[in-house]
């Protein structure tokens, strides 16, 4: 087959678009298949870290003209229990944003760069031969290239047909809700402060509520596996009694609109073993690119999908599509956000199963300050866990033993 591009990328989301926006910034000539037609929703809270702006200096000017951007500053952090704590920082910590208009901002770009972007191609194979790659759409259509960049989400067609994974099993998923409602319908008491209920009723998830500019998103998320054998009830009866409980608690007034509502899957147990293979590499949700305590997805589907663009320019540049050049991606994505990702496996496996440590942690930021500001920035990506552990470790130690000695002094004055 005659080639349509140099790199073939399957998937428009943020990952996707990065890795196009990557490759036609190197003169690469890409083509960029997916099964939607843009603008399009895809079911998420819509909310990043506001590192992303240094992090893609190139892409920040762009974002700001053509997405409606809100700054988050607080956050009201909430243990299984119910004890709460307010971080409040001076700048901004946080961005949030409709998915409908992020993802076409971003495709948009990548087509004004150059890459050529085909909509409602569904791909359903993916042939690897010594000449190249056979890219195929369920209409019949074939595109052919010497690379495949596989950021088709977390049913990636591309990871498994590359040998990379067999699916994601239960164990490594979440099934996460959400629904985007105007502030009209369902108001937040402060559109300055997000609201995150780690272990929420103790169960391995959270539920959280991000103000947006106009509307407000909300959502409950639990462990696949855990959702299917140990609760009741639809993903929207749960999504319903977070909001009721978030209402109750006055975050949110108003009333839930059924018709926003989506439930969708994430993967949730960090990276795949391999992401990548003769002529292919995955990033985004495809690779597993989660934080697995978080379920932020966003900004790591954009920096894998850079790194896989520029390994791709790489590779064309040395004429070689062999595993040994593109490992250099597996490299790269290591380098940065290699330590995160594993270490927020280990966070969620420690916080999943033991609900009482998320409320000790809780109620120690609720004694200090900086305890309680330092947990707002690693939780959410403002702040390298590892750099800050001792002194996180050393302030939640401290807190914990002023509590005990209070508690027992009252104790002796009763
Ligand atoms: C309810 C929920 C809430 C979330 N909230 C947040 C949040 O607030 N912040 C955050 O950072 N992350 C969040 N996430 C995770 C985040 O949505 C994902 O990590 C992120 O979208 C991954 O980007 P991606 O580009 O890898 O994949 P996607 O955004 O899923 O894009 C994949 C693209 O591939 C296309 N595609 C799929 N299959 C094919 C095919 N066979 N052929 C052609 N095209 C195909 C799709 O149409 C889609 O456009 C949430 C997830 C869920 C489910």
């Amino acid at each position: 087959m005659k080639p349509a591009a140099d790199v073939i990328i399957v998937g428009g989301g943020p990952a996707g678009s990065t890795a196009g926006i990557a490759l036609a910034r190197r003169g690469v000539r890409a083509l960029l298949l997916d099964k939607k037609r843009f603008p399009r929703d895809k079911p998420c809270g819509g909310g990043i870290r506001y590192g992303v702006l240094r992090r893609f200096p190139e892409l920040a000017d762009h974002l700001r003209r053509t997405v409606a951007l809100h700054e988050i500053r607080r956050v009201r952090m909430e243990s299984p229990c119910g004890a709460a704590v307010v971080a409040e920082l001076e700048a901004p910590l946080y961005l949030t944003f409709r998915r409908l208009e992020f993802d076409a901002a971003l495709l948009d770009l990548a087509r004004a760069l150059g890459v050529e972007v085909v909509e409602g191609a569904r791909v359903v194979a993916i042939e690897r031969g010594a000449d190249g790659v056979a890219v195929r759409s369920v209409d019949g259509r074939a595109f052919a290239a010497p690379m495949v960049i596989g950021a088709d989400g977390v049913n990636s067609i591309v990871a498994r047909q590359a040998g990379l994974s067999d699916g994601f099993t239960d164990d490594a998923l979440a099934i996460d809700t959400m629904e985007e409602t105007d502030l009209a319908e369902l108001a937040v008491a402060d559109t300055e402060t997000m609201y995150v209920a780690y272990g929420y009723k103790g169960c391995p998830g959270y539920g959280y509520v991000f103000p947006k500019r106009r509307h407000v998103d909300a959502g409950v998320g639990f462990l696949l596996s855990f959702f299917k054998t140990r609760l009741r009830g639809t993903p929207y009866d749960h999504h319903r009694r977070f909001l009721d409980e978030a209402t109750a608690k006055g975050v949110v007034s108003g009333r839930s609109n059924r018709g926003n509502f989506k439930a969708y899957r994430l993967p949730l147990a960090g990276p795949i073993a391999r992401t990548f293979a003769d002529r292919v590499m995955v990033c985004g949700d495809a690779g597993g690119f989660v934080n697995s305590y978080t379920g932020e997805g966003i900004y790591y589907a954009m920096v894998t999908g850079q790194h896989a663009g520029e390994t791709a320019a790489i590779a064309l540049e040395k004429g070689d599509f062999t595993e040994a050049t593109l490992s250099r991606y597996e490299a790269r994505w290591r380098r940065e956000i290699g330590e995160e990702l594993a270490d927020s496996v280990r966070v969620q496996r420690r916080l999943f199963s033991n609900p009482g440590l998320a409320d000790s942690i809780i109620r120690a930021a609720a004694s200090d300050a900086r305890l309680c500001r330092l947990l707002a920035r690693v939780a959410l990506g403002e702040e390298a866990l590892r750099r800050r552990k001792l002194e996180m470790a050393w302030r939640f130690f401290r807190a914990a033993l002023r509590r005990r000695i209070g508690r027992y002094l009252s104790l002796i004055a009763a």
